[in-house]
């Protein structure tokens, strides 16, 4: 089976990745372990891509295909596997094709976690964080609610919010998620791959309904 997860942050797509990577035997390929693992060995797109990792910069297109291209030409090249973050735009949708087909490595799935904008928000937008570095303990504000307002259960320190969960971080992160990926659905839409995944409900809920849209037979 090989799958493509799409969705942005919050909407449950980390967890059935787990889920589908271990129960299917599938292997996990995140876009951030490629590149980790590619500029630590010193490949040829890794090298290419370290300058853009070092002042945070989005690495672009070719460099991110390219890196994927050297990970399906290797020896240790993955059979069936769940994408993660990648591609992540169009124009790596267009050059993946082109790689799995030479590979015989074609897709069977393209699982969309759909979810509201301002669902994202609430969910993210409402995890706190223990402001003492030696607590670090989690919250949520309707989720995982704190016995007093703003003070941790454990250690009576503030909360605080971490500057990625805070709304105009996530707001601008949803902007630029649209923009790469809804002419990205759009094109697996077409290729008949898209399959919308629910991203309400129980874990294991979510998870039986992913496994009756993937296709009966893998191709391999
Ligand atoms: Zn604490």
């Amino acid at each position: 089976m090989r799958l493509v997860l799409v969705g942005p942050p919050g909407s449950g797509k980390g967890t059935q990745a787990e889920l589908l990577t271990d129960r299917l035997k599938l292997r996990y390929i995140g876009t951030g372990d490629i590149l980790r693992d590619a500029i630590r060995r010193g490949t040829d797109a890794g090298k290419l891509a370290e300058p853009f990792i070092k002042v945070g910069n989005l690495v672009p297109d070719a460099v991110v295909n390219d890196l994927v291209k050297e990970l399906f030409e290797s020896p240790d090249a993955p059979r069936d596997f769940v994408l993660d973050g990648y591609p992540r735009t169009r124009a790596q949708a267009i050059a993946f094709d082109a790689l799995s087909k030479k590979h015989h490595v074609q897709l069977d799935a393209v699982l969309n976690f759909k979810i509201d904008d301002e669902e994202v928000v609430s969910r993210i937008g409402g995890r706190r964080i223990c402001s003492n570095p030696a607590c670090q303990a989690p919250y949520h504000i309707t989720a995982r609610p704190p016995r007093k307002p703003g003070i941790c259960d454990r250690c009576g320190s503030p909360l605080t919010i971490r500057s990625d969960d805070k709304e105009e971080t996530i707001r601008a992160r949803l902007r630029v998620f649209h923009q790469n990926t809804d002419t990205l659905l759009e094109y697996y839409e077409k290729l008949g791959l898209l399959k919308n995944v629910p991203t309400t409900g129980e874990v294991e809920e979510i998870y039986a309904d992913i496994l009756k849209q993937l296709p009966k037979t893998s191709s391999s």
